[in-house]
This record gives structure tokens, C-alpha cells and sequence, in this order.
């Protein structure tokens, strides 16, 4: 099933009349039967190896009909408003066939919820993702320490961080939850994880079924589905020969 979204109705609609109110923007869930849809992916606009023209067209080949451009960024990046215009572009010539969403992907920078991403940019774009890329902590990130953090603080310190971005108003969806856990050789406790769905869900977020990085695991993910969390697919691929890999096509490029 594919649950949140009739067909003929275009995700873009969905997010713009729920806009209207104050709640959070993103409305689409996705589940088993989600593979039409993948909000995740980088072009050459950041650490992806090809343009976005390119990666519409193999989304197109391989019948996905939703899709999100959702390029890294920094506070600092020059080209977010010609990414937008090229985006909205291509969304436009291809919208009989597949719909095209804009996005930036933001990392968090610190336990409170604050993201690497210029103020003027949340407006321009479809979808804001926040993802954990490495473990904030009350001196920096864990990666940039001299000192060793024992596995109790740091997951303390990821559960403070991961607060954060579910409180962060311009967050819509929660990148690959909880990978930057599995390089750190932790694993989240089934209470945690109950805090976070129940977070989630009050603050209407979605979190990000990442096919790459296969989180959020089955445990947390029965959580998230009993407490009616939102959850959308992303592959996070970045070139088109991962999206088509990933999206079940087996076209050789
Ligand atoms: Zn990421
Ligand atoms: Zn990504």
C-alpha cells in the first residue's frame, strides 16, 4: 500500500495546503510499497557525480513518479538559488511524468538542534532534511575530540542532538536516523527509541526509511509505525547509477 497520497495527486499539493496551516509541512508516509517515491538524492550541485538532468531522466526509466533532489549544503553555499531555478526547471519540463522536488540536505552542528544552513534557504526549497552526520557533543563534534568518549555519552550526547533537530521547526524529514550510530558501533536502546517516535509525532516529523544505510532497523521502525510517525523512502544515492541500483532497475550505464 501506499499510504498518504492518492494517485494523480502530486506530493507538491499536499505539502503546500497542509503549509496553510502551522503544522509541520510533510505529509506523505511511506511504507512497504513505497518504490515509486525517493526523496533522497545528491547531484554535482554538492558530493554527486552527476547533474540533475541526468538523475531525473534515470528516475523516470526506472518508474519512480516522486522524487527530491535534496543536495548538501553548508551556511555558506553560493548556488542555492540557481539549484532551486534548475530544479524547478526540470520539474516543470518533466511534470507529466514524474514529479520533481527540491530539496537541501543540513547537518545539525551542535546538541541544539542548530543546522549548517543560511537562514533565507528553507524557504526556497520543497523539503529541508536535518541528518546526525557526526555525534555533537558538549565540546565539538565527537570526531574533532582528543578525548575518548565512552559508547553511554556518546549515545547521551546523539540523543540530546537528535532532540534537537526533532524540535527544530525547519526540519520536515530526518535523514538516514540512525546511521552515524552504526559507525560508532552503538545501538539505541528500544526505550529510546520510544522517546523519539513519541518527539517525532508531536512535532509532526517525518523520518527518512533509508534504503542505503537500511535504518531505522525493524525494531525501531514497528515503533515508528504503531505510533503513526511519518515516514518517508530515500536512497540517498549519488550518482544515477546508485539511484537506478537502488530503485530496483537493472539498467547498465
Ligand atoms: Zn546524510
Ligand atoms: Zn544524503
Amino acid at each position: 500500500m501506499y499510504f498518504g497520497m492518492g494517485y494523480g495527486e502530486r506530493l507538491s499539493d499536499v505539502i503546500e495546503s497542509a503549509a496553510l496551516s502551522a503544522a509541520p509541512r510533510i505529509v506523505v508516509n511511506c511504507r512497504e510499497d513505497s518504490s515509486v517515491v525517493d526523496l533522497h538524492i545528491h547531484s554535482t550541485y554538492s558530493d554527486g557525480v552527476d547533474p540533475p538532468e541526468a538523475l531525473v531522466e534515470a528516475a523516470v526509466q526506472v518508474g519512480l513518479k516522486h522524487i527530491c533532489i535534496a543536495d548538501h549544503v553548508n551556511a555558506c553555499v553560493p548556488w542555492l538559488p540557481d539549484f532551486v531555478s534548475h530544479i524547478r526547471r526540470l520539474a516543470d519540463q518533466y511534470r507529466d511524468q514524474i514529479e520533481v522536488l527540491c530539496g537541501i540536505e543540513t547537518k545539525i552542528l551542535d546538541l541544539g538542534g542548530t543546522l549548517d544552513a543560511g537562514p533565507d534557504f528553507y524557504d526556497q526549497v520543497d523539503l529541508v532534511f536535518g541528518a546526525v552526520h557526526d555525534i555533537p557533543t558538549d565540546e565539538g563534534l565527537a570526531a574533532a575530540r582528543e578525548d575518548k568518549l565512552s559508547h553511554a555519552q556518546l549515545l547521551k550526547f546523539w540523543e540530546e542532538a537528535f532532540h534537537g533537530l526533532l524540535e527544530n521547526p525547519h526540519v520536515h524529514i530526518i535523514a538516514h536516523p540512525t546511521a552515524v550510530l552504526d559507525t560508532y558501533g552503538l545501538n539505541l536502546s528500544r526505550t529510546s527509541k520510544i522517546r523519539i517516535a513519541r518527539l517525532a509525532r508531536r512535532y509532526g516529523k517525518a523520518l527518512e526509511r533509508n534504503s542505503k544505510y537500511n535504518v531505522p532497523d525493524k525494531e525501531f521502525l514497528d515503533i515508528l509505525v504503531r505510533r503513526k510517525v511519518r515516514l518517508v523512502r530515500g536512497t540517498d544515492s549519488h550518482s544515477v547509477d546508485e539511484l537506478v541500483r537502488m530503485n530496483g532497475g537493472n539498467r547498465s550505464t
